[in-house]
């Protein structure tokens, strides 16, 4: 804003007394001042100098005030031009503010008056100012806003991952060159248009929906989904919502990444571990029982030494032979090789099995094993009875292991649709959610599992090591097994443990809708 000095006022008058008061008086207020004693000279200085406010007499002599007024008007409409009047042609100051003029000022006028007049006319001028310094800013600040969208954008654009961004319909905002690329989308894909219109992969378009839409899946902040175009290539997309200020879903973007190498390396790594496995199975089993068959010879002829020796070696090619039988089971779950031979299946004869099965272990260590099933009989479901045997088989044979003596298992069968298990202090695994199953819980009151072991049980070769589990071998694959299973029938399993107090494993299988 103009300090004082650097504003110029006119005073346009044809009586010398006001022109020469009001110089004396606006010039002690700081201002530059010039004098007219008619229109056509104002005018002239108006034009020549730059004036911000004009004190205007209305009746003068030739050129009157009003006209003086509409040609100031229509050279600079910033000017402030005050008129000055006498009482009888108020009136006309009347006329003369609907024509334009800012304010206008009596005659004859007190000096306190014309400071009031001036004073707030400099405070218009000074609203002006800030009003356009505001109105350069917020321009400058779209520029550097466009400026800024069009960098953004060339730099999704060339990103090596796919982008794609939907709005809450789940239409198409904006689509990445590696996008279209990865998803060999031919063609430039316009805003506005459906995710429909260019994708196909059914999973991936139902995630996208959903994250569009703002709904949650499996409880997890983004949501993944893995397929394969054509017969070499795979690719990962993760969803994640895009929040408003306020937190309202406003649609989702969606990374795309190549996992071909992932997947190849994923593939080479199980073929390996398979081949492996496979190749240490026979000379290890029969080691094994040839140990068994020279302790079996031995007896009261060695000495006792040899003997624990021999026994500690049979036991330890025992734990190597169940660790190659898991590594051979998850090599096949991860190969997608099992599940295979899907069939409807009545669940309670397979638990009646099992439970027969393992009674001899649990009975070993005088524990209570007992297999609740209700009173109906149960629906069936669509499962591969192995995959069936496996799940239980690792979870009934964990309760029988981290629960001490005379303990007690229970395994409990009910029907859904009811309340899912909680998340909470529950670790939720697995994928798929059933509107309509079956509720198998493995309760135990053994050891328990402390909070902080909870996500990593399901993980390969991970085992809760303290006082209590220090002489209980495993491989630590169990769970990992157990988990890959459930993901292929799509069932889920939930864990709710108390340390000392016992666990429960809830496994979730969908029912056969027909
Ligand atoms: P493994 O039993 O061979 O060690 P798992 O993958 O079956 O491997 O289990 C991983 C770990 O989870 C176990 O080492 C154990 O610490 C814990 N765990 C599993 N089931 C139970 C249970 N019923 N009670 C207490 N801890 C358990």
């Amino acid at each position: 804003m103009k300090s004082e000095s650097e504003m110029t006022i006119l005073v346009i008058d044809d009586e010398q007394n006001i022109r020469e008061g009001s110089q004396r008086i606006l010039s002690r207020m700081g201002y530059r001042v010039l004098t007219a004693s008619n229109g056509q000279d104002g005018l002239g200085l108006v034009q020549a100098q730059r004036v911000s406010i004009v004190l205007l007499d209305l009746k003068m002599p030739g050129m009157d005030g009003m006209e003086v007024l509409t040609h100031i008007r229509l050279f600079d409409p910033e000017i402030l031009v005050i008129v000055i009047t006498g009482y009888a042609t108020i009136e006309t100051a009347i006329e003369a503010m609907k024509k334009g003029a800012y304010d206008f000022i009596p005659k004859p006028f007190e000096p306190d008056q014309l400071r009031i007049v001036i004073n707030r006319a400099r405070e218009r001028l000074r609203l002006i100012d800030e009003t356009r310094r505001l109105e350069r800013e917020r321009e400058r600040n779209l520029a550097d806003l466009g400026t800024e969208k069009s960098r953004i954008r060339t730099i999704v654009e060339t990103l090596p991952n796919g982008v794609l961004v939907t709005n809450v319909e789940g239409r198409i905002a904006l689509m990445n060159a590696a996008f279209r690329w990865l998803m060999e989308i031919d063609g430039e894909v316009s805003a506005g248009a459906p995710v429909e219109s260019c994708i196909t992969e059914a999973g991936m378009l139902q995630m996208i929906r959903d994250v569009s839409k703002g709904e949650e899946r499996n409880g997890a902040a983004d949501a993944r989904y893995e397929f394969a175009v054509g017969e070499e290539k795979f690719l990962q997309a993760i969803a994640k919502p895009v929040l408003s200020e306020s937190g309202e879903c406003v649609g989702a973007v969606v990374n795309l990444t190549d996992i071909t190498t992932m997947k190849l390396l994923d593939r080479l790594k199980n073929e390996f571990v398979a081949k492996v496995s496979h190749e240490l199975r026979s000379p290890l089993s029969t080691i094994h029982e040839q140990l068994a068959l020279v302790l079996r010879d031995m007896v009261e002829k060695e000495s006792s030494r040899d003997q624990y020796l021999l026994s500690r070696a049979k036991e330890k090619t025992q734990g190597l032979i169940s660790l190659i039988g898991d590594l051979l089971d998850l090599s096949h779950i991860e190969a997608g090789n099992v599940c295979k031979d899907r069939k409807p299946i009545q669940i309670a004869e397979l638990l009646k099995n099992i439970v027969d099965f393992l009674g001899t272990k649990a009975r070993g260590k005088r524990q209570r094993l007992e297999l609740d099933l209700p009173p109906a009989p149960l629906p069936f479901i669509e499962a591969d009875p192995m995959a069936i045997e496996s799940i239980f088989g690792n979870l009934i044979t964990n309760a029988i292991h981290y629960t001490p003596e005379e303990g007690e298992i229970n395994v409990r069968v009910t029907l859904g649709p009811g309340d899912e298990p909680a998340s909470g202090a529950a670790t939720i695994e697995g994928a798929k959610s059933a509107s309509s199953w079956l509720r198998v819980d493995v309760i135990d009151n053994g050891f328990g599992i402390e909070e902080r072991h909870m996500e990593n049980i399901f993980k390969r070769f991970y085992r809760v090591k303290n006082e209590k589990t220090r002489f209980i071998t495993g491989t630590g694959l169990g769970l990992p097994i157990v988990k890959g299973l459930l993901d292929e029938l799509g069932g889920r399993i939930t864990v709710q443990s108390i340390p000392d107090h016992g666990s429960t494993f809830t496994v979730l299988l969908p029912v056969c809708r027909a």
